[in-house]
């Protein structure tokens, strides 16, 4: 989260203020969902959200619950039934590139007839299969990719064009830790899903961005609050979303324009990646698997040369003010996380204690 952004919502806890400053004798969480102030905040920030990510207006902005994993089973339950024929499963293509579309791939196999169509596995989820490889069903209702690969630090530079790969299937991606990193290639997409917390606001809540004409095709046993079509014809308003997290996204949007919109967060997102892997390929001591063409501008996994070396990297770090840095325990090492909200001299002193780290036991 923006420090910007924290001292705002403190500020305004007990007593919210609308636009022009005026207070309302009550703070967010004590608003009703359907009252005009919380109503006011909620058109706000899904506009705000709107413009900065350029979303086209034939896609719908959803906001939901459940994060990231509820959606591997929404997005079957939705669309599984596309191109399918009556009475039958609909066909449902991944692309599978680490451990995140992996989960999809297995929860989606409760709802449709899933079918891997490319996988990174056999290099250890160190690079993306080349779209051209891809074996795409002719029937397929949907093809699901994860654009950016929290765990292994894997990111599709360039979303695949499925039209020109001949097929018709509508693209979906999880994007929940790319989401307002980089613009967003809307002519390419189907539907897009994350969770909040990544690079958008606290937890709790979870972003659906959906063409219309993807809307209307549920399977029958999806649950109402989770049809995408009831969702989006009430507003995000069908039974209560999660009003405070809805309230401090639409603060970190306010925050995304100002530091000059999505645009800008990529120059400064690629200059804080390009930082931490030049001294990682500097290094003798830390190295970075990852094929060039995917490294994660997001997600930096990174390898001491002995796991010996991991303790005592990780206490050093947290006395230097260095948080959050073991990594994920399914693949070991070390993971930065590059997020919006973290500033170019956070990377610096990063990269400086790495440094003298390196230094020290040379
Ligand atoms: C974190 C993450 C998820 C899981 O999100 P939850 O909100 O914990 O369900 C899914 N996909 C990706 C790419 C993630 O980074």
């Amino acid at each position: 989260m923006p420090e910007e952004v924290l001292v705002q919502a403190a500020s305004e806890m007990l007593d919210w203020p609308d636009a022009n400053g005026k207070r309302c004798g009550m703070g967010v969480m004590e608003m009703s969902h359907r009252g005009k102030e919380f109503t006011s905040i909620c058109a706000h920030a899904e506009s705000t959200l709107r413009s900065l990510l350029a979303v086209p207006a034939h896609f719908k902005i959803l906001f939901m619950q459940g994060g990231g994993l509820a959606e591997n089973a929404i997005v079957p339950m939705n669309l599984n039934a596309l191109r399918a024929q009556p009475g039958q499963r609909g066909q449902t293509d991944f692309v599978v590139t680490g451990s995140w579309s992996q989960k999809s791939l297995q929860e989606a196999g409760k709802y449709s007839d899933t079918h891997l169509a490319a996988s990174s596995q056999a290099s250890g989820f160190t690079d993306i299969p080349d779209p051209a490889s891809w074996e795409i069903r002719q029937g397929a209702s949907y093809v699901h990719i994860c654009s950016n690969e929290t765990i292994h630090g894997v990111e599709f530079q360039a979303l695949p064009d499925l039209k020109a790969l001949g097929s018709d299937a509508a693209l979906v991606v999880d994007f929940s830790s790319q989401v307002a990193s980089r613009p967003v290639e809307w002519s390419r997409i189907g539907l897009a899903f994350g969770g909040a917390q990544k690079n958008l606001g606290p937890a709790g809540l979870t972003l659906v961005v959906v063409r219309e004409d993807l809307l209307g095709h549920a399977m029958a046993i999806c649950p109402s609050a989770f049809n995408y079509q009831t969702v989006a014809a009430n507003g995000s308003m069908y039974n209560t979303p999660p009003t405070y997290a809805i309230y401090m996204a639409g603060l970190v949007f306010d925050w995304l324009q100002r530091q000059g919109g999505i645009a800008a967060m990529e120059v400064q997102n690629i200059s804080k990646a390009r930082a931490l892997y030049q001294a990682i390929d500097s290094s003798g001591l830390y190295s970075n698997p990852v094929a060039a063409h995917c490294r994660s501008r997001m997600n930096v996994p990174f390898f001491l040369r002995t796991e010996a070396l991991n303790d005592a990297f990780l206490s050093g770090a947290a006395a230097a003010g260095l948080l959050q840095l073991k990594g994920h325990k399914s693949v070991g090492g070390m993971r930065t996380s590059l997020y919006n909200a973290m500033p170019l001299t956070g990377v610096q002193a990063l990269v400086a204690y790495m440094q003298e780290f390196e230094r020290r036991h040379a």
